[in-house]
């Protein structure tokens, strides 16, 4: 198999935390793999540095041992995985591989990806919004757009001076019919999280995500505060699957390592007695169809964080528009038709 990389800079029209250390411009790695037999299958790299830790060098180091790995016969999709991760287990350039691997395996067969994972017929996946940490009137009116466009749960950044202010804002902008999920990622501490979580529990907030890093800090705001549920998101990692530290557990394509990794991460976390649901790291086209054809076999539990394209200064693929707060797993072969234009295009064309 023949594998080729390359880094493609994507334009953010919408930073979460419009300061001067936010990225304005967001690395993507597109992966390709050619089989023998000329079938093609295209994969992504979506690490995000500020977030995960990993940089693009890094994961473009990774790309090269696996091209190496890949070289010469084909192999069948699990052996070149696991021959991939022998050379270099880093989950985000792993979910390139596993991507274009299951891209290809669909496109060879000419099914779409939930088929050859065993579903016959995906529900629509329930998305919510994501509102940035603007100034409560702006996060009030991004809160109130999300209601008209049919979203029913709306994600607010929190851990800023202004919580309170811009919760109450968001809650008075929208009534009681959407849900308010909060994430402070990990602004807190195990001390002061149970005062700053009841503080805002009391405009009704659906899920309190990453209040606090780690699983043992996790664990004991989850006793201090029972009737508020916590998530982990940043710290989900082997700790986080020995027992279960918290309500739920928000898995991504990149931290997971794929498709095939966050259907394993989903099995291990059910079988603990977690609900789970699926975010975006601000994966492109590629990265959310991928999570939406896994989010066809799990079932998530809560609403995922997958209508992220928006941020992009790009005209979002079709078949990945969100619709009365939905979206749909892509149809036709491997990760779906019509999402490669999305790479291809410039921000000039939106
Ligand atoms: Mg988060």
């Amino acid at each position: 198999m023949r594998t080729t990389a390359s880094v493609l800079d994507v334009r953010l029209t919408d930073p979460l935390r419009p300061t001067a250390a936010s990225p304005q411009l967001r690395p993507l790695i597109r992966l390709t793999i050619e089989a023998g037999d000329g079938a093609i299958g295209h994969g992504e790299a979506a690490p995000l540095e500020a977030y995960d830790g990993v940089s693009v060098e890094r994961v473009m180091t990774a790309v090269t041992a696996y091209a190496e790995v890949l070289a010469g016969e084909d192999q069948a999709r699990e052996d070149a995985l696991a021959a991939c991760a022998r050379a270099d287990p880093l989950p985000q350039a792993l979910a390139a591989v596993d991507l274009a691997l299951w891209d290809l395996a669909g496109r060879r067969t000419g099914k779409p990806v939930w088929e050859l994972l065993g579903v016959s017929d995906p529900p629509p996946v329930a998305v919510n919004a994501t509102i940035g940490a603007v100034e409560p009137a702006a996060a009030a009116r991004d809160a109130h757009e999300a209601l008209l466009a049919g979203f029913r749960c709306v994600k607010l950044k929190v851990g800023t001076p202004d919580d309170r202010q811009r919760l109450a804002a968001v809650r008075e902008a929208v009534g009681r019919q959407i849900l308010i999920r909060v994430d402070a990622n990990g602004a807190w501490d195990q001390l002061t999280a149970p005062e700053r979580m009841r503080a805002l529990a009391r405009f009704g907030v659906e899920l309190f995500e990453e209040p606090v890093h780690g699983a043992a800090a996790a664990e004991a705001v989850t006793r201090a505060v029972p009737e508020s549920a916590l998530a982990l998101d940043e710290s989900v990692g082997v700790d986080t699957f020995a027992h279960r530290c918290c309500d739920a557990l928000c898995l991504k394509i990149a931290a997971s390592g794929g498709i095939s990794g966050l259907l394993d991460h989903a099995r291990r976390a059910r079988a603990v007695g977690y609900e789970v649901y699926i975010a975006s790291t601000l994966d492109g086209p590629l990265g959310i169809a991928a999570a939406l054809h896994a989010a066809a076999v799990i079932a998530p539990d809560r609403h995922c964080g997958l209508a992220t394209l928006g941020r992009f200064d790009r005209r979002v693929p079709e078949a990945l528009v969100p619709a009365g707060g939905h979206m749909r797993v892509p149809v036709g072969p491997g990760l779906g038709a019509g999402l490669l234009e999305w790479y291809e295009s410039d921000g000039s064309s939106v």
